[in-house]
């Protein structure tokens, strides 16, 4: 065994014991998630991603992060955002049909409260309001000062000029601070795999919007819930339409300034809070986790000093080489 696996798997264990191994906010326990969790495909689009943005790194800096501005009036819970999404990241998937089926067939797909999992980087949900359907996109909100980074103790994550915020699987040793950090509930684990799991998460399709394309969801989007484009126009698109419409939306644009701004950005008949949005204030978590991620990076190494401090010694001097292998290897692809 390769020493940076087995660091990997002695931390993998040292994080699952600190975090507890509680399950998630949906009640669901490790062992469920791993029942439901569909296999990935070894994290081939979050890495792919990952070396696209070193390969572009200061080419190319849009003038404006980009954004996806989603109406939730418009959607009608299709599915076919999630079947894209599978498909572009080469996930498992399903013939597009049972998606669109999904919603009619009993039991349906909407009759539980769903979260991404390693193998879908977003979920349609449906909520009712006044007896009538609300479906609503998630996956990552892709945040301006993204919790996830600020927790990640290896910087597996990054923040791009895009908008999108990406996740290198190559240096990740899959301790899951980022998944406590996270306002959204979003980084999802590998519990299908004992070994080595790690975290998955949408990338904004990233490896598409750098070749003026549009995220595969969006394009996908018949009902026209979902746009893409520089986000302050995606936030004059939000307020135009409300404007136009107030009877319609309420005058809220969730993500303008939730947990300091998101480059997901939502518009809705109905409460956010009604729909399982988080309430959050302006400021950006890392601002109120700072302290406290501190403090649990110091006792971890007080708690684990020789192995944690052998462990990052080591990712540290590997990360090039790895990275090097990793380019490498894309380039054979
Ligand atoms: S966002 Fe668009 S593609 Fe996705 S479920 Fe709603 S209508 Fe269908
Ligand atoms: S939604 Fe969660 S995973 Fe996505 S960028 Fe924000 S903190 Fe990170």
């Amino acid at each position: 065994m390769k020493r940076r696996e087995f660091l990997k798997r002695i931390l993998t264990i040292a994080g699952i014991s600190l975090i507890g191994g509680k399950g998630n906010v949906y009640g669901e326990s490790p062992s469920d998630l791993s029942q439901r969790a569909v296999k990935s495909t070894g994290n081939i689009a979050n890495r792919k991603n990952w070396l696209k943005y070193e390969a572009l790194k200061d080419k190319q800096k849009p003038k404006e992060p980009y954004a996806v501005l989603v109406d939730l009036t418009k959607c009608i819970g299709c599915r076919r955002c999630e079947w894209a999404c599978n498909e572009w990241n080469k996930n498992p998937n399903k013939p597009i049909k049972e998606f669109e089926e999904s919603k009619d067939k009993k039991p349906s797909v909407f009759d539980k409260i769903r979260r991404t999992s390693a193998g879908a980087f977003t979920v349609v949900n449906r909520f009712y309001e006044n007896g009538r359907p609300v479906y609503v996109k998630k996956q990552c909100m892709h945040c301006t000062e993204p919790a996830c980074q600020a927790a990640c103790f290896v910087d597996a994550f990054k923040k791009t000029p895009h908008g999108a915020v990406l996740y290198n699987p190559s240096l990740c040793v899959g301790c899951r601070y980022c998944m406590i950090a996270c306002p959204f509930d979003i980084p999802a684990y590998e519990y299908y795999d004992p070994i080595t799991p790690q975290i998955t998460k949408c990338t904004m399709c990233f490896d598409r919007i750098t070749e003026s394309q549009i995220p595969a969801c969006v394009e996908i989007c018949s009902a026209d819930a979902l746009r893409f484009g520089p986000r302050n126009e995606m936030l004059k698109l939000a307020y135009e339409t409300i404007n136009k419409n107030p009877e319609r939306y309420i005058p809220h644009v969730y993500g303008e300034h939730e947990a300091g701004g998101t480059n997901w950005l939502y518009i809705s008949g109905v409460s956010f809070e009604k729909l399982g949005f988080p309430k959050l204030d302006k400021n950006p978590i890392p601002s109120y986790s700072k302290n406290f991620l501190f403090t649990v990076k110091v006792l971890e190494i007080i708690a684990a000093a020789p192995l944690v401090w052998g462990a990052y010694y080591m990712i540290s001097k590997n990360r090039k080489k790895k990275e090097s292998q990793d380019v490498q290897s894309n380039e054979k692809q």
